[in-house]
């Protein structure tokens, strides 16, 4: 047992090495595609839709990863918002898109799930599913489904973000 005081010294130091080296929260990106697919749809929304850019630097000033990926349906949703969890810095969410999806549509999509996404970033009082559940059901209306919330918001993020593709594409682009 002699050398347990050491390990723990050296755990300790390893700590604060570490946080002195981590880069300042404002440069850590919030919004993380985890697959080249989803890659892409940030990328064009980025460029072509104000309104997803203005939710992506909202997000910028708060304090939560956003993971988005593309896959199969979940359940009947052609996207999804989870919350995963918190650390002592970040709070994090997980974006599902559905697959079978147009590109263009899955931007919107996107931009309706990053609604949702400023709606927790800018609730700090949401910190677990518990917490989580309960924001949706004070401040969303039940959805169609056991367990599904929604907000007009949302709804108008996602018609906003597709009405800017639209604009700058014409009609029937990108499918
Ligand atoms: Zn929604």
């Amino acid at each position: 047992m002699a050398g347990l005081p050491f390990v723990v010294c050296a755990l300790a130091l390893a700590g604060s090495v570490t946080a002195t080296l981590s880069p300042p929260k404002a440069a850590i990106p919030r919004l993380r595609p985890l697959d080249t697919w989803s890659k892409a749809l940030v990328a064009r929304g980025l460029e072509k839709s104000p309104t997803f850019r203005a939710l992506v630097d909202r997000l910028a000033r708060a304090d939560l990863i956003v993971y988005v990926a593309v896959g199969p349906r979940v359940a009947t949703a052609s996207g999804a918002l989870r919350f995963v969890g918190t650390s002592a810095t970040f709070r994090f969410v997980h974006v599902s898109l559905d697959q079978s999806l147009t590109n263009t549509e899955l931007v919107a999509v996107l931009g309706h799930e990053l609604q949702h996404a400023v709606e927790v970033a800018e609730s700090p009082d949401v910190r677990d599913l518990e917490s989580f559940r309960r924001y949706y059901q004070q401040q969303g209306e039940v959805g169609s489904e056991i367990g599904r919330f929604e907000t007009e918001a949302a709804r108008r993020a996602g018609r906003r973000v597709r009405e800017d593709l639209a604009g700058r594409e014409g009609p029937g682009a990108g499918r």
